[in-house]
């Protein structure tokens, strides 16, 4: 079966990294059809607007979506529902991309680039499961009033009941194919809307009995995730702890051109991105590291083409290429070098490509 692939290279080292990370998909040997389409700051230049009808409609047409990033200095001025940005969250909203999956995993060869001590980090492989498309950043009402007191702000933190089920499905599904543990994280002691949130994970939970479920309040979550990250398999939680939370968890890696994310709708189908940006500092110079894009592209022959051997087969030849001491310019270490070979964009993905052949 054709795997349908909507490929969005986007902006800065999106556009850059794209073409390297297609030819290590097409080294595979699946039967791939791309297609391509414009999102983001680019897409505005061409378009007129950040996320262009046509881009929707192959998105919701393709099996996955891939896509490098979007943003830049120069649409920065631009008011705010016509950024770059607004493509990305249209797309979301669009797809209705409910469940975002934040990996962090620590290739032991990088160990020394987490802030944390090299053995509570290596080999860490831990998976936030974040609810991306309901809670208090969605909720209405929501504004700033002035009245006699003066301003006034407020939020409306708020979820369906179904809304949580959804997610905790994902999340116990997940844990059943890893290690079979699932934490939920909420603050059930303070706010009611996620005593909901645990009373229907703890519901949820009557169907997967091969899983461990316990839960955690937030704040002894993010302690934990720095004390003894490893303890954790699977967290899932609500969209705003899950921003905080995912990034906290990323940065235990210690590396953004390392770091894969993926956001899945109802139907499996995903958008597939790196968790780093565009990054105008460097874009056009060569040197950005492709991997985090790779990973995600290997998150997406996991959990939208149904590719799990190849998945593992592109994340081994990934490992391989760090064992070997091949290195983009981020994730060079500061003192010793030995053994070690400062490569650019273009030098990785083709050491991918070797260490898959
Ligand atoms: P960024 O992630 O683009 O860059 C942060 C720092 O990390 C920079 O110094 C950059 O050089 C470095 N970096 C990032 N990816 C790297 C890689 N693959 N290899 C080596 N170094 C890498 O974040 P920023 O600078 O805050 O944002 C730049 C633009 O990207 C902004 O317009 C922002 O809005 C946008 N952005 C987009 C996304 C997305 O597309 N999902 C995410 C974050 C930021």
């Amino acid at each position: 079966m054709t795997h349908r692939v909507l490929v969005i290279p986007g902006d800065g080292i999106g556009a850059e990294i794209m073409p390297h990370v297609v030819r290590v998909l097409e080294s595979l040997g699946l039967p791939f059809a791309f297609d391509y389409a414009d999102l983001g700051g680019h897409a505005i230049d061409k378009h007129g607007t950040p996320l262009p009808p046509e881009t929707l409609t192959a998105a919701r047409a393709a099996d996955a979506v891939l896509l490098g990033a979007v943003g830049g200095p120069q649409w920065d001025d631009l008011p705010m529902d016509q950024r770059p940005e607004k493509g990305l969250l249209g797309m979301r909203s669009g797809l209705d991309l409910f469940a975002n999956l934040r990996p962090a995993l620590l290739f032991e060869p990088l160990a020394d680039a987490s802030s944390l001590k090299t053995e509570l980090v290596a080999d860490l492989d831990i998976l936030i499961v974040r609810e991306l498309t309901g809670g208090i950043y969605f909720g209405e009402p929501r504004g700033v009033t002035v009245d006699n007191g003066g301003r006034r702000g407020f939020n409306t933190y708020v979820y369906q009941e179904r809304e949580i089920e959804r997610i905790a499905r994902v999340a116990f599904d997940l844990a059943e194919k890893r290690n079979g543990r699932l934490t939920s994280v909420d603050k059930a002691n303070v706010l009611e809307v996620t005593q909901l949130w645990r009373d229907v994970v703890r519901e949820v939970h009557a169907d997967y009995p091969g899983v461990q479920l316990d839960h955690l309040y937030v704040d002894n979550a993010a302690m934990q995730l720095v004390r003894q990250p490893k303890q954790f398999d699977v967290v899932v939680t609500g969209n705003m702890f899950g921003d905080i939370l995912s990034d906290v968890a990323a940065m235990l890696t210690g590396s953004l051109g390392m770091l894969p994310s993926a956001s899945l709708n109802a139907a499996n189908q995903g958008l597939y991105e790196p968790v780093h940006g565009s990054a105008p500092d460097i874009a056009g110079k060569n040197i950005a590291n492709p991997l985090a894009t790779v990973l995600s592209a290997a998150m997406m022959l996991r959990y939208s083409l149904d590719e799990a051997a190849q998945a593992d087969r592109l994340e081994v030849a990934v490992k391989a290429v760090l064992d070997d001491g091949v290195r983009t310019a981020d994730i060079m270490p500061a003192a010793s070098t030995t053994g070690m070979r400062r490569v650019g964009t273009d030098e990785m993905a083709a050491a991918v490509i070797a260490a898959l052949a």
